[in-house]
């Protein structure tokens, strides 16, 4: 697509009345109509937000089952999402890599199996502060790619090759958007130079093209998240591999959440 796409990812926060007037401000929102609008609360709000909110936005999830549901005390499955409204998911968060513990191999696995059942996913990607410093930047978001696309997409191999049949004839790459979020800018305040974000984008839409294919990276869209707010994002959305951005702290507040939706016009 070639819309816009922002992500508000209000993350473990809320109440019931928080929410409720964080919704009654994004229906009085004027968004752009050019731009895909998602916002993804808390589990056991998304009912509540799912019912009240205008369907001009879109519901996300912030993490699913890696699979079927069952007996798997404390998870929600993929098809409870589906069944709730949802129809994006956020996976491979900084959060859920860094403090909880996933690694890439279960997070490919979630992503490839949310798509098989028509989950879209928000795959999120980015390098720690001193990865950063000792010049690793590409190499952790190349690593987190493969793990991505190597099941989406398999890079292939055989042992694998079974995936690859079961992905590949239901995966459309126009459900899948990338967001690079360095982990240091993450609610530190510290938000990435423009220069800094569309350095790693470029890179990372030339590894899509070079792994993958040159259609999907060009038309594959590559948000940035980190410290994004009302200030700094039209000066972001300017730069050409910017195709959005998902936002935290700022996508609580209503009236400055739309402002970043709005900021590509
Ligand atoms: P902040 O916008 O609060 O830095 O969070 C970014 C983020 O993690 C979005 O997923």
């Amino acid at each position: 697509s070639d819309y816009f796409f922002v992500g508000g990812n209000w993350k473990c926060n809320g109440t019931k009345d928080s929410i409720s007037k964080l919704v009654s401000d994004l229906n009085s929102a004027k968004l752009e109509a050019d731009v895909d609008v998602v916002v993804s609360p808390p589990f056991v709000y998304i009912d509540q937000v799912k019912n009240s909110l205008t369907d001009r936005i879109e519901i996300s999830a912030q993490n699913s089952w890696v699979g079927k549901g069952g007996a798997f005390t404390g998870e929600i499955s993929v098809e409870q999402l589906k069944d709730i409204g949802c129809k994006w998911v956020i996976l491979g968060h900084s959060e859920r890599r860094h403090v909880i513990g996933e690694d890439d191999q279960f997070i490919g696995k979630k992503a490839a199996y949310a798509l098989t059942q028509n989950l879209k996913v928000i795959a999120c990607i980015g390098e720690k502060l001193d990865e950063r410093e000792t010049g690793k930047t590409f190499d952790v978001c190349f690593q987190q790619m493969k793990a991505f696309a190597g099941r989406l997409l398999l890079l292939i191999d055989v042992s694998s090759l079974v995936d690859y049949i079961v992905t590949n004839m239901v995966v459309n790459w126009d459900d899948v958007v990338i967001a690079y979020e360095p982990v240091w800018a993450i609610g530190t305040g510290k938000v990435a130079t423009p220069q800094q974000a569309q350095e790693v984008h470029v890179a990372v839409r030339d590894w899509i093209k070079k792994n993958v294919s040159a259609e999907v990276a060009s038309k594959t869209r590559i948000i940035y998240g980190g410290s994004v707010n009302g200030s700094n994002c039209a000066e972001l959305a300017k730069e050409e591999d910017i195709d959005g951005f998902l936002v935290g702290g700022a996508s609580l507040k209503g009236p400055e959440f739309a402002t970043i939706v709005n900021a590509v016009t």
